[in-house]
């Protein structure tokens, strides 16, 4: 059974000295006399390898309930109590009870609030750093960073516990103004950007709580996409042109770097993920997604309106968002990244391939097996909208070196007399490798498919096919053996000037 200890508070006055004759007296209320029941906490993180059980001291209030590792001594326990409880008790939360769990240093040196837990290690708990975390356990974590940490400088300073320079001095700070947890990272921005994101972030909430008082800046932390509108509309009273991005960042705990909230799904970015197609793709860099926060942020905002796109053009209403993608680093460097239909996550190991695997997770739980449906489809459409996989196909192909396989390749560069540009040549090109490899069968591979998808497109439209194939539309006008007939005819007429692989 479980049992309930309630931390007795108790208010008394200490007596402080000061230079004065007359002693200044002040209230406060510090617990004491806590009681701890030994409990077996399991950490876990989602899909990944790390995680732990250890019997850890709880105890509990009315306010949040709290895990300490047995080696954090008295002291420490009792000023993260006192510090969030002096927190929580300024908010009103309803039917929520955080959880605080506290590790040590050694065991967990990282960072992740999940569904109103708090995993972290030791840290100074008077600061609008831990105060933003108890914010976020408290508010759930998605809440705006930069919203909770200016109001969790505004605690501070009104606790008399950290003071931040709330003004909103240089105007022209650029993309670190999105204030997400990211540019508050300092593998993300620099020191001086970091300083100008809290410089805002406490000006922008002293800004609000003057004009609208406490509780409705705490309303804001349950939104993020409110927060954002009532940022931007700081920006624009301030005389500064900026909207801000609407991405949203999370802590990653020990496997990952961190996460990306959307209606789209779940980016995990594991800490060891390294693009494996890096030194293949122009837009990508050795530490793409761990560093840089405008590059970082051009990659999901871009992503997410694909996304959004494809969800558009496919029509798929009734497609299920809780998807999983996860960025992590392959058991073996012959795996490739791929969708997982039974749990509906994306496997991810090189950026140039999520589209093509978002198109899977779109259209697989209604797909056929057969194959041109499936890798033929998605390999078609994944080259409408892909800022990130273009430039990796256009140096791939440019770069090929004359073979007996590659030899398609040379002859087309040569009929088109300038380097390939994947997104007017990726149709062509796939025709012209069916044509010299002599493929018939729309089923023999991801190109057969891909080529013969292109075919139906272009008869019929792009509507049609992918409602016969997907949504309840009309079937194709033709049979299947027909349309294959015709393809292979179109595939023999019109590249007939391309050689054959011998
Ligand atoms: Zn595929």
């Amino acid at each position: 059974m479980k049992q309930k200890f309630i931390v007795i508070m108790v208010s008394f006055m200490v007596l402080l000295t000061s230079c004065s004759t007359t002693p200044d007296i002040q209230a406060t209320t510090i617990p004491i006399s806590i009681n701890y029941v030994s409990t077996e906490v399991t950490y876990s993180e989602p899909h990944a390898q790390t995680g732990f059980r250890i019997n850890m001291d709880s105890t509990e209030t009315e306010l949040a309930k709290y895990f300490f590792e047995s080696t954090i001594d008295v002291t420490e326990r009792e000023a993260c109590i006192e510090a969030t409880e002096k927190v929580l008790s300024a908010q009103a939360l309803e039917n929520t009870i955080p959880e605080i769990y506290i590790f040590s240093q050694d065991r967990y040196d990282c960072k992740w609030i999940s569904n109103h837990k708090l995993y972290s290690t030791l840290q100074a708990w008077k600061s609008a750093e831990y105060i933003a975390d108890v914010l976020l356990v408290a508010y759930g974590e998605t809440a705006h960073y930069g919203t909770a940490f200016g109001y969790a400088a505004y605690l501070a300073k009104s606790y008399h516990w950290s003071s931040y320079d709330g003004k909103f001095s240089n105007p022209s700070v650029g993309d670190i103004m999105d204030l997400n947890c990211l540019c508050f990272d300092e593998a993300f921005a620099t020191s001086d950007d970091i300083t100008a994101a809290k410089g805002i972030a406490c000006a922008f909430v002293e800004s609000y709580i003057s004009q609208h008082g406490q509780q409705p800046l705490q309303q804001l932390l349950t939104s993020h996409a409110n927060a954002i509108d009532v940022l931007a509309a700081y920006y624009k009273n301030s005389g500064v042109s900026y909207t801000p991005s609407a991405v949203q960042y999370g802590y990653g705990g020990k496997k990952y770097d961190y996460l990306v909230y959307s209606d789209c799904g779940t980016f995990y970015i594991a800490n060891d993920w390294v693009d494996m197609n890096a030194e293949y793709n122009p837009l990508i860099t050795e530490d793409f997604l761990h560093a840089n926060y405008p590059d970082t942020k051009a990659f999901f905002e871009t992503n997410l309106k694909q996304m959004k796109q494809y969800q558009d053009l496919f029509h798929l209403e009734d497609y299920n968002h809780d998807l999983d993608i996860v960025f992590t680093k392959p058991m073996d460097a012959s795996k490739t990244s791929f969708y997982q239909s039974v749990i509906h996550r994306i496997y991810l190991y090189n950026v140039d391939s999520l589209m093509h695997e978002y198109i899977h997770a779109l259209t697989m739980p209604t797909s056929s097996m057969q194959n041109w449906k499936c890798e033929g489809f998605a390999r078609y459409f994944s080259y409408y909208y892909d800022f990130y996989g273009m430039p990796f196909l256009n140096q791939d192909y440019n770069n090929t070196p004359d073979t007996p396989t590659t030899k398609y390749i040379h002859e087309y560069l040569a009929t088109i007399n300038r380097p390939i540009d994947m997104e007017k040549d990726y149709c062509e090109l796939e025709n012209v490798a069916v044509y010299y490899f002599g493929f018939t069968d729309p089923n023999a591979n991801y190109l057969t498919g891909s080529s013969f998808v292109q075919y139906l497109v272009k008869q019929y439209g792009e509507e049609a096919v992918i409602n016969s194939i997907y949504g309840n539309g009309d079937l194709l006008p033709k049979t299947y053996a027909e349309l294959v007939k015709e393809w292979n005819e179109y595939i023999e007429s019109t590249y007939a000037g391309y050689s054959k692989y011998k």
